[in-house]
């Protein structure tokens, strides 16, 4: 039997609802359950890949090539179980699905409207692409009160009553707000986030209350009293150090215990609860005996959820190398502006994913830094598009670039000249394509040259990696690359797209046209960042 959580968040935004079901998702993992977590998002776009990073954070990519909110990345790195398609819907796509079926005649003779027509779209949605799952946590964006989310929460509502309380439950995360003067956690917002809740017709079984310092037994009772749950159902989520002492945290509160309680599973499973992995995690991000410098050289600085995937896989990269990865942002027009020498601190350079013209110049200067200095080197994405522009410069392209950029009239070492084989179909680039969902997207094979360095660090020939990009390396350039010393180890098994490209005479300058970071997980630190930070120590150590 499939039990569905909806999970909805009162009060404030950023309360951490995605990593608060991605720790539900794990505890109810330790207890031997199947679990599957989705995200609803009320935004009117039909997936977040048109939404710039400083809006929205990164646009995580499954497998199957869907472009995701970046909560999914948490639950993956949490769950290791790989988000699909059917994970993440919008109002966008939503609308656009009720809209297409009009169109076609679906409703014919009907007035299409929000219930039951959109209702009706959410809950398939929902409930579609399921098989064994014990439990599906499903994640409805925004805050209670917001006009977008309306629908969203009349669908999960319904759900009540369509699929029954045995096979469903709501969790509330709220917010209790420490005032000082008083010196007093307050538990008013969490009482009117509830009212809120309870007008549209929802009534909250668990609340998971984030606070900054613990919750006296007289608030739980309280907030227990007024917000119509047992006192066992008030769960305190304080801060800790590090997100991967969250299920921990939440399991020692009795977040877990208290949900299968609501279940009446308290006996199934119940004394088999295996925490060690996130022990280990949190013991290897904890007690470290190196400490490297890590410089992100990107344009979306200002908001550190652009590069959340990255951040995430430098960590984990250290944790085998019992290192702690001190991680900053650069910003690539700094570079332009300045110089190189602000990357002096640095032991290891990551050129980072990302779109557009703004910063591809200081990309390409801290690129040449670290080839001459030796420097370890990682490009991702339009990191491997820069470092391939920079080696064709030295290789005498003196005006080397992409066709990305705007009224680019040089040599286009990285254009939309190629094509890619997709599902047996070949897939063609043209530049007057729609924006929205026509990239490279998702899992592709790529096979990797024995004598590379990246062979010796996955260990293996054949590898599969998420792509998200418009533009690839033109495969014509090769042998000039190559004489310029930029190695490709890694194409695609027709042996036409550039994957992976080294150069050989430099201690770590790897470079990889898809984004490593999303399949990286705390317990499986990914071979590149793995082999990264290690080269980083070494370099650290001079
Ligand atoms: N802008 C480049 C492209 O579309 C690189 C994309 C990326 O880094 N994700 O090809």
């Amino acid at each position: 039997m499939t039990r569905f959580v909806f999970i909805t968040g009162g009060v404030v935004s950023s309360l951490g609802k995605g990593l608060g079901a991605a720790a539900l998702g794990a505890l109810l993992q330790a207890r031997g359950y199947k679990v599957r977590i989705r995200k609803l998002d009320p935004y009117l776009n039909v997936d977040p890949g048109t939404m710039s990073p400083l809006e929205h954070g990164e646009c995580f990519v499954t497998d199957d090539g869907a472009e995701t909110d970046l909560d999914l990345g948490h639950y993956e790195r949490f769950l290791d179980v790989s988000a699909r398609q059917s994970d993440n819907i919008t109002t966008g796509r939503i609308y656009s699905n009720v809209i297409e079926k009009e169109r076609r005649g679906d409703y014919l003779g009907k007035t299409v409207q929000v219930i039951p027509h959109v209702t009706n779209e959410i809950k398939d949605f929902i409930l579609s692409d399921l098989t064994d799952e014990d439990f599906v946590l499903c994640e409805v964006g925004g805050t209670v009160g917001d006009i977008e989310s309306t629908p969203f929460l009349e669908a999960i509502r319904q759900l009540r009553t369509d699929l029954g309380r045995e096979k469903t439950a709501y969790l509330h995360v709220t917010l209790l707000p420490y005032i000082s003067v008083a010196e007093e956690l307050k538990t008013k917002p969490t009482q009117h986030s509830v009212k809120e809740l309870l007008s549209i017709g929802i009534q909250p079984d668990i609340l998971l209350c984030r606070a900054d310092f613990p919750i006296p037994e007289k608030d739980k009772v309280k907030i227990a009293l007024f917000c119509n749950v047992s006192k066992e159902c008030v769960i305190p989520a304080l801060n800790v150090d590090t997100i991967y002492n969250v299920p921990k945290a939440y399991h020692e509160e009795g977040l877990d215990k208290a949900l299968l309680g609501y279940f009446g599973l308290n006996k199934e499973k119940e004394q088999k609860v295996d925490l060690s992995k996130w022990d280990n995690v949190v013991d290897g991000v904890k007690n470290t005996k190196h400490q490297v410098n890590i410089a992100i050289v990107g344009k979306y600085i200002s908001l550190l959820d652009a590069y959340k995937s990255l951040i995430e896989a430098l960590t984990h990269g250290g944790i085998p190398n019992n290192t702690k990865v001190n991680i900053s942002c650069v910003d690539a027009q700094d570079i332009e502006e300045s110089g190189t020498d602000i990357l002096k601190p640095y032991d290891g350079i990551l050129i980072p994913g990302g779109f557009g013209n703004r910063g591809t110049e200081g990309k390409i200067s801290a690129i040449s830094y670290a080839r001459d200095n030796n420097v370890p080197l990682f490009g991702i994405c339009l990191g491997l598009q820069m470092a391939v522009i920079e080696s064709a410069r030295r290789a005498g392209i003196k005006d080397a670039g992409s066709s990305e950029w705007d009224n680019f009239k040089g040599t286009p070492v990285i254009g939309l000249m190629t094509e890619w084989i997709k599902s047996g179909k070949k897939q063609q680039r043209k530049d007057t394509v729609d924006m929205g969902g026509t990239l490279r997207l998702g899992a592709y094979p790529c096979v990797l040259d024995k004598k590379s360095k990246s062979y010796e660090m996955y260990g293996s020939e054949n590898i599969s990696e998420r792509h998200r990009h418009r533009y690839e390396v033109n495969i014509d350039y090769r042998k000039k690359l190559e004489s310029a010393g930029l190695i490709f180890t890694g194409l695609s098994p027709d042996g036409l797209l550039p994957e992976v490209l080294e150069i050989k005479s430099h201690p770590w300058f790897v470079c990889v046209q898809y984004h490593p970071e999303l399949k990286s997980r705390p317990f499986k630190p990914h071979p590149l960042f793995k082999g990264f930070i290690k080269s980083a120590v070494e370099f650290s150590k001079g």
